[in-house]
């Protein structure tokens, strides 16, 4: 199958998901995960109107999308994978959103490498609801004391949009469910407390999982398999 027929597929997918959940299809973006696919792969996807991407690692992602914003401005890329501090003055020059802000020194280094640029950066604070995935803020305290430190105005380059997780890999569904409803929870107490804040982005739901995302409010899904195929570890 082609990027363009996949990619089509999944938008069928969500809308269809969607209408079952009693949402509205455009409540929900769909970020096309490219990490691992070449230059090309995006380009297809470009072509089939595809805007919003994301990549987990920089270095990939500054050589690929170097190319791309020269030739397509309007093109947006969300880094969404865990972030090393040396690795931040290079991702907030290419990406609209740091999708996987886990800790408060990672805010501070953003806040750094923004304002050398005078640039605002849109930022999800990763959360930790699964057993299996390793990054994230553990729970509503800590979550809490980060964006407590945004509202006292300590980073005003960094823009909170809301959260990010990611499920556990596992066939046990409800299991996946209550990592979504946790995080969905977090959000809906943390907008009450810090109400200068939107934060009504919730990234969640990747290729296996993006149906029960949606069925507990995501807003953001981060599609890579399902559009580009199986990734080749290779290059
Ligand atoms: C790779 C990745 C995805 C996409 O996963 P697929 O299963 O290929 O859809 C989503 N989110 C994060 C954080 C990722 O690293």
């Amino acid at each position: 199958m082609s990027v363009k027929e996949n990619l089509n597929t999944v938008r069928n997918q969500i809308k269809e998901a969607c209408i079952n959940a009693g949402r509205n299809p455009e409540e929900v973006k769909l970020v096309a995960v490219s990490k691992f696919h070449p230059y090309e792969a995006v380009e297809e996807a470009i072509a089939e109107g595809q805007l919003l991407f994301g990549e987990n690692r920089v270095q990939e992602a500054k050589e690929k999308f170097a190319i791309i914003s020269n030739k397509h401005p309007e093109a947006e890329l969300h880094i969404i994978g865990s972030l090393q501090r040396n690795k931040v003055k290079d991702a907030v020059k290419i990406a609209s959103c740091i999708e996987s802000v886990d800790r408060i020194e990672l805010l501070e280094e953003i806040e750094k490498q923004c304002a050398k640029l005078d640039k605002k950066i849109d930022v999800l604070f990763e959360v930790h609801t699964g057993e299996e995935s390793k990054s994230g803020f553990e729970d509503f305290t800590s979550l809490y004391q980060a964006l407590e430190m945004c509202s006292a105005g300590k980073f005003p380059h960094v823009n909170p949009k809301g959260f990010m997780t990611m499920a556990p890999f596992t066939d046990d569904k409800e299991l996946i469910r209550k990592s979504f409803s946790t995080l969905r929870q977090y959000a809906e107490d943390l907008k009450k407390e810090f109400s200068q804040y939107e934060l009504t982005e919730l990234s969640m739901g990747m290729s296996g999982d993006f149906k029960i995302a949606i069925e507990e409010g995501s807003t953001m899904v981060r599609i890579g398999t399902s559009i580009f195929g199986q990734r080749q570890y290779l290059f």
